[in-house]
């Protein structure tokens, strides 16, 4: 939520008092643009009121749309998929309740996210590569700490609440300029563009609204995640469907990992995680369209494991994803200009390894919401969010490495021993 108050904001390079007019450079953007535009005349009148942009419609820019609506300022989310049933969202969450819970709570989708989530999803088991379990957590009945939910489910419920129209699909931005009084000019591949006061880059990992700030790249961490999954699991593969229980089985050994996530609708996600070459697939010709050759080479690799483990390989029924695992350097951190910031993985990639990402990326949308007025938001959103960031970076960082580890499960399981008693 950004809590900008119509009355009491101000925000950098307008001195003009609301309700004068200035230009708006929005081709496509409204009708009233276009009309303009093909009237010939360079701008169209607008009251002063500031006019938010975020860039990316995942969690962290779905979220950080919610509040501004509800407060009256313009707030437009581009995004470069078709539509919101674009692609498939994938995997299973677990919102913590001190971190995405809290940005659930402050936009009020609390409810609805316990309505839909699966607390049961939060009982863990692990194993060695011979299958013997090492440790096991099952949920308690009042347990609902950091229950799992699909990312699609999640994403739709601050998609939902939002007014039709806020979210403009098939818009890739290219390039934003710099105005020089703190608003930007965007531009979009299909030749739209747009002024705004306030840039929020919400667009990923490969942000391409971070150069602005910061001349950080992702870095391969060296750690190769390959994803598939088993739908169905229950019916189809009643023996797999015992192992995995109801939430996560994970397997380690030789430097590698096996793990198996529960999703919602019987859909259990497949993840083999190892240390390999970012290329690794193509350089061996697999396509994630060829499953087969994707399968063939993946139990060779796991040709040491137990039957039981290499059966979750020789059982997924969808492509084969190869997901290097890339992060941002720790600390990763920039000085705070007027009219521009990031939130979410543009902000701070990190490894997925403590399931922090997307928790991350809404606490930044709630926190970048808590301030009145837009130059101060985004200065004291950025002095709470860097260090915090750069927190749960390295802790993610080092967990990462036990997803490759030599003596695996050995460090994980010691680590979950001093965690649970
Ligand atoms: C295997 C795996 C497991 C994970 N497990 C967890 C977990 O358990 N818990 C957790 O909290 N996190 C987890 N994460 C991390 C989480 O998925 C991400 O951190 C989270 O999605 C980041 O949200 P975001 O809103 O910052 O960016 P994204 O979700 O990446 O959204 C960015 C959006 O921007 C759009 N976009 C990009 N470029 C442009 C452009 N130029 N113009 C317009 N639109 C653009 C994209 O299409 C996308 O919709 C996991 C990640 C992986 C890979």
């Amino acid at each position: 939520m950004l809590a900008v108050s119509p009355t009491s904001h101000t925000f950098p390079g307008n001195t003009t008092p609301t309700g004068s007019s200035r230009c708006l450079n929005a081709r496509t953007e409204s009708a009233d643009a276009e009309r303009a535009a093909r009237s010939g005349r360079a701008c169209i009148q607008e009251s002063v009121r500031p006019i938010i942009a975020i860039i990316g419609a995942g969690p962290g820019g779905l979220t950080a749309a919610r509040d501004p609506r509800r407060h009256g300022f313009p707030v437009t989310i581009y995004e470069r998929d078709a539509s919101s049933a674009a692609r498939d969202q994938g995997r299973t969450l677990d919102m913590q309740s001190n971190s995405g819970q809290i940005a659930l709570a402050a936009a009020g989708l609390l409810d609805e996210f316990f309505a839909r989530a699966r607390p049961k999803g939060q009982d863990i088991r692990i194993a060695d590569r011979h299958g013997t379990i090492g440790f096991e957590h099952r949920t308690a009945p009042d347990e609902l700490g950091n229950p799992e939910i699909d990312r699609g489910d999640l994403r739709h419920l601050p998609l939902a609440s939002l007014e039709p129209g806020t979210i403009a699909y098939g818009k890739t931005r290219d390039a934003a300029r710099p105005l020089g009084d703190g608003r930007h000019e965007l531009t979009f591949r299909d030749g739209a563009t747009a002024t705004v006061d306030l840039l929020i880059g919400a667009d990923g990992a490969r942000s391409k609204v971070r150069p602005l700030l910061s001349p950080a790249q992702p870095v391969y961490s060296g750690i190769l995640l390959v994803e598939s999954r088993i739908g169905d699991i229950d019916t189809a593969h009643p023996a797999l469907a015992a192992l995995v229980g109801n939430g996560s089985f994970s397997a380690y050994g030789e430097g590698k990992g096996l793990i198996a996530q529960r999703n919602a609708r019987g859909v259990v996600r497949i993840y083999a995680t190892f240390a390999a070459p970012h290329d690794w697939a193509a350089s061996r010709g697999l396509a994630p369209n060829d499953p087969e050759a994707f399968r063939t080479t993946l139990l060779a690799l796991y040709a040491g494991w137990a039957p039981e483990l290499r059966a979750l390989l020789a059982a997924c029924d969808a492509t084969f994803i190869p997901r290097p695992i890339f992060a941002l350097p720790v600390p990763h951190t920039w000085e705070s200009r007027p009219g521009v910031t990031l939130l979410g993985d543009a902000a701070h990639l990190l490894s997925p390894a403590t399931g922090q990402g997307a928790n991350s990326a809404m606490r930044d949308a709630a926190a970048l919401a808590a301030a009145p007025d837009l130059p101060a938001a985004v200065a004291r959103y950025e002095a709470l969010m860097l260090p915090r960031a750069a927190e749960h970076a390295a802790e993610a960082g080092e967990a990462l490495a036990n997803h490759a580890d030599p003596d695996g499960p050995r460090g994980l399981l010691a680590q979950f021993a001093a965690l649970f008693g």
